[in-house]
């Protein structure tokens, strides 16, 4: 046998049947399936439990390495399968031990001329999803996630007895799913307020990905709630909305996997000129009215929150649907949003009419290329202490200088912008605005232009600074 492969020991009723793979670092869910088919041809396997020895104790330093992808397979599956399990890996992580104990653990034995124990795994056929699926775990088995509105969990796994196919196992488990151990974790490409946000590869789905991971210390009651509050976003379908692809807990951290835009988000773009300005507003309404149709406030309204690509197209992220994650989030991040509407840092009541003020002090930004209270200074983020916005809610709005602008554009902004949340436009006499109406003609070359130009820009930017 290969020195650098490691043993499988499937557990099966007839007695132990041993199989190894090689390569143990990339060890994920699926190549552990191969290997119980191998093994047993005939059998209907959806999950199995493992039993961890001392060498399988598995820990990665950062969510980036293939090594953590492995540990989160045999987590998640465990999960799956049965919670009260006295396999159930609890040890599998160890709170604050970041060395990557399961290579060390495995190349001392090599070095000692042992063979590494092998992982015992106990195959099983699943259970109703109802008993089986206690953290809510979604498993998306759609081609295209964009256009599935259906419940996250598929039919073919709800329904699953001991008579479903090999072929119908395969295609559950390559067929657009997105599990942890599938994400292959590329660059960083932001910190926002409680979480990181990756650019990521999804293996099956062939895809790349945003996956924004969010630590949060909750119990499982609260993810459980977090997780259901979040159900909604499957049902989103609107070309300016960002894309829900999946989300699930991997220990005290959430992931949300959502579609990966090469533009960004306009907080980092500067001045944006009016007639580019003017498709994306165009955009932002078209997503907010969507949202406000489904009852949902999108709450955090601003440039980060506007992701755009090089196709042009300009979509919504991070709006509140779930209130125990934004709640969750909040415990750690104190603080006020800038772009919060008067209303809100005076802590009345709001509605759709605070994400109106948002979106129009994020235009007023975006046209002017800096926050339009000068006596406010945005460092990093959006939060400030709340004593420092006093001004929003004390003082007359901002109007953008007409010498620059069109007359639409500054009469668009001053509506959004109405200190009294009644006298700003309604969903209705936002997409009837002159400015929107002028704008709206589906023409996504501008935007796409744009963005192609800034980033090359950025590119060469960088490239002069790196010689
Ligand atoms: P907040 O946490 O308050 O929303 P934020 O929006 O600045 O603040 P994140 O939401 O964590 O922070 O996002 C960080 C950065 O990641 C964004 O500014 C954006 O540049 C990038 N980003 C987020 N989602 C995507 C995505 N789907 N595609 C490409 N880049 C993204
Ligand atoms: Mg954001």
């Amino acid at each position: 046998m290969n020195t650098e492969a490691i043993v499988i020991r499937i557990k099966t009723p007839t007695g132990d049947m041993d199989s190894s793979v090689d390569c143990p670092s990339l060890l994920n869910f699926n190549d552990l399936l191969v290997a119980i088919r191998d093994v047993m041809p005939e059998a209907t396997v959806t999950a199995f439990e493992c039993f961890l020895a001392a060498s399988w104790q598995l820990k990665a330093s950062a969510p980036s390495t293939d090594f953590l992808h492995s540990c989160v397979a045999l987590v998640v599956i465990v999960m799956l399968e049965d919670p009260s399990s006295t396999h159930y890996p609890s040890s599998v992580f160890r709170e604050g031990d970041s060395r990557p104990r399961y290579c060390n653990t495995m190349n001392e034995q090599r070095m000692n001329g042992l063979l590494p124990d092998p992982l015992q795994i106990f195959p099983r056929a699943g259970k109703t999803p109802g008993i089986r699926n206690i953290h809510g775990l979604k498993v998306n088995t759609r081609p295209n996630p964009a256009n599935d509105c259906s419940h996250a969990v598929p039919d073919s796994i709800a329904n699953n007895s001991l008579k479903k196919s090999s072929a119908e196992l395969k295609r559950i488990l390559t067929n657009g799913q997105i599990n942890a151990q599938d994400i292959h974790y590329q660059e960083q490409l932001g910190h926002g307020n409680g979480g990181t946000v990756y650019k990521a590869y999804h293996v099956h789905g062939k895809r790349v990905l945003a996956v924004k991971v969010i630590p949060l210390d909750i119990t499982v009651e609260l993810q459980k709630q977090i997780m259901s509050e979040l159900e909604i976003l499957y049902k989103c379908d609107s070309p300016y909305i960002i894309t829900f692809f999946s989300a699930f807990f991997v220990e005290n951290r959430i992931s949300i996997c959502t579609e990966f835009m090469d533009g960004g988000s306009l907080d980092v773009y500067k001045r944006i000129p009016e007639h580019v300005l003017g498709r994306i507003a165009v955009a932002v309404v078209k997503g907010l009215t969507y949202l406000w149709s489904l009852k949902i406030l999108h709450r955090d309204v601003k440039p980060s929150n506007m992701l755009v690509n090089t196709r042009g197209r300009v979509k919504l992220c991070d709006f509140g649907v779930s209130t125990q994650l934004v709640n969750s989030i909040a415990k750690t991040y104190v603080g006020t949003n800038a772009y919060m509407a008067p209303e809100r840092i005076s802590g009345e009541q709001y509605g759709i009419h605070a994400d109106v003020w948002s979106a129009g002090i994020s235009f007023m930004e975006l046209a002017l290329g800096m926050f339009p209270y000068p006596q406010i200074q945005k460092n990093q983020g959006s939060l400030m202490p709340l004593q420092l916005l006093q001004c929003i809610v004390d003082e007359d709005p901002p109007v953008l200088p007409v010498s620059q602008f069109s007359e639409k554009f500054v009469h668009f902004i001053t509506q959004c912008m109405r200190r009294n949340p009644k006298e700003r436009p309604a969903p209705n006499n936002l997409m009837d605005h002159p400015f929107i109406v002028q704008y709206n003609d589906g023409n996504a070359e501008v935007v796409s232009m744009w963005v192609c130009r800034c980033l090359e820009e950025r590119r060469a930017q960088l490239a002069q600074g790196r010689m």
